[in-house]
C-alpha cells in the first residue's frame, strides 16, 4: 500500500489564479463589474467578420449577454443584440 495517494490535491492543482476581463471596455463601462472573469465568450460581428476568438469576461458581461443586450461592434460599431454577436463558451472554472 502506498501513501502517495494521500498528497493534497490542492498542492497538485495549486492555487488557480485570478483569470481577468478581457473585454475593452472593462472599467469603463458601468455593466462590467469588478471582478475576475466567470466565463470565457466569443464575439463574432455579423457586418464586418470581427472575430475576437475566446476571451474571458467577469460577471458583469456575462449576465448583460444572457440579458440580450445591445451590444455595439468594436470594429465597424455596428449594433448587434448581444445573443447574436456573442457565444458564452463555458465557465472559467472547470
Ligand atoms: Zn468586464
Ligand atoms: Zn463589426
Amino acid at each position: 500500500m502506498s501513501t502517495e495517494l494521500d498528497l493534497d490535491i490542492a498542492t497538485l492543482v495549486g492555487e488557480m489564479e485570478a483569470v481577468p476581463c478581457d473585454l475593452p471596455q472593462h472599467g469603463n463601462h458601468p455593466m462590467h463589474t469588478e471582478e475576475p472573469a466567470s466565463h470565457y465568450v466569443r464575439s463574432h460581428c455579423q457586418a464586418c467578420d470581427d472575430d475576437t476568438g475566446t476571451i474571458a469576461a467577469c460577471p458583469g458581461f456575462v449576465a448583460a449577454v444572457r440579458a440580450n443586450f445591445y451590444g455595439y461592434c468594436r470594429i465597424c460599431r455596428a449594433q448587434h443584440r448581444a445573443l447574436d454577436m456573442v457565444t458564452i463558451l463555458g465557465p472559467v472554472k472547470s
